[in-house]
């Protein structure tokens, strides 16, 4: 393999940078040229297709987004989209492709490697939620995000005596919901993965302010209900002054943690080398600090689950 390409796809999430340069300068070591396509899978079709320099990598470790831009392209999913794809990649010469993205862009990746094309997907998106991995890149960034709001909302909360109710990102998983409830002593954490017990919910409340509690947290992952909706379901239950905040893209942004500075240059380098040992159709991830790879159809078939003893206990450290 003498040329590659790489692409960001989907949500974008802060470390996708430090994996785009893992790729270059990974493969630049081992002497292969390196493509970044713009623009995800829209940019593919289009031909938004330029070469990649050590320096074009340089000075983007520490920065948020993604220097290739990102796109959500509804033709990809055809297979005349994908055939675009594959002709423009033939064009340049591209021989492998690591894909850098959440689900969606797994799906596309295993259309490419179900028609023949060696890709390699890279997990980037804050909600952890792919199969094969323990930590996907973004989700620590994201994490540490939502609990400086939290700290900051508390202060406000415990000043007025309030309860307040935080939305935080997360379609189909709770992810980034139980960590933040963990991290930051939430009284309620509701997921997804969980249903949840309105009543029980309020009897917690009102023993917190019988026991001089000055404020609650409760932390709603967007996939289990709107924000704005609990909100009023707990102020018509309990008379409780009651404000919802809803963090929103704030979460996808701002300088990657050194954890997901980490796991990007890992797993961006890892699938290039995957790529030069000739494997394709597969997923990079990170288990128990070791990196692994997976086929991408094992692990799209997979559903990923929060860990329920964590959620567990932190009930048990909110009673
Ligand atoms: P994410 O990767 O963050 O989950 P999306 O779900 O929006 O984001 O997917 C990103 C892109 O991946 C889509 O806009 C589309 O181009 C491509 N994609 C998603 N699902 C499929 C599919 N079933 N087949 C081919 N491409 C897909």
């Amino acid at each position: 393999m003498k040329r590659i390409g790489v692409l960001t796809s989907g949500g974008d999430s802060p470390g996708m940078n430090a994996a785009i340069r893992a790729v270059v300068r990974k493969a630049i070591y081992h002497d292969i040229e390196v493509y970044g396509i713009s623009y995800g899978y829209a940019g593919l079709i289009e031909g938004e297709i330029k070469k990649m320099e050590l320096g074009s990598v340089g000075d983007i470790i520490h920065r948020g987004g993604t220097i290739l831009y990102t796109a959500r392209c509804e033709e990809f999913k055809t297979l005349e989209g994908q055939q675009k794809g594959i002709e423009q990649l033939k064009k340049f010469g591209i021989e492998g492709l690591v894909v850098i993205g959440g689900d969606g862009s797994y799906r596309g990746a295993q259309k490419l490697a179900e028609h023949g094309f060696p890709t390699i997907g890279v997990p980037g998106t804050i909600d952890n939620d792919i199969p094969g991995t323990d930590f996907t890149i973004g989700f620590d960034t994201a994490l540490n995000t939502v609990i400086d709001a939290i700290d900051k909302i508390r202060d406000t909360a415990t000043s007025h005596e309030r309860t307040v109710i935080v939305e935080v990102m997360g379609r189909h998983a709770g992810d980034l919901a139980l960590w933040s409830g963990l991290a930051d002593g939430a009284e309620t954490i509701v997921i997804p993965e969980a249903d949840y017990d309105m009543e029980h919910i309020v009897n917690r409340l009102k023993r917190g302010v019988e026991r001089g509690k000055k404020h609650s947290i409760i932390i709603v992952a967007e996939g289990a209900d709107n924000g704005f909706d609990f909100g009023k379901k707990i102020s018509d239950a309990t008379n409780m002054d009651t404000r919802v905040t809803v963090l929103g893209h704030v979460q996808r942004g701002g300088s990657p943690s050194g954890f997901d500075r980490v796991l990007a240059s890992r797993l961006g380098a890892k699938a290039v080398d995957l790529l030069l040992e000739g494997k394709a159709g597969v997923t990079v991830g990170i288990q128990k600090n070791e990196l692994v790879y997976h086929d991408i159809n094992e692990a799209l078939s997979r559903k990923h689950t929060i860990d329920f003893d964590m959620y567990k206990l932190s009930q048990e450290l909110s009673i």
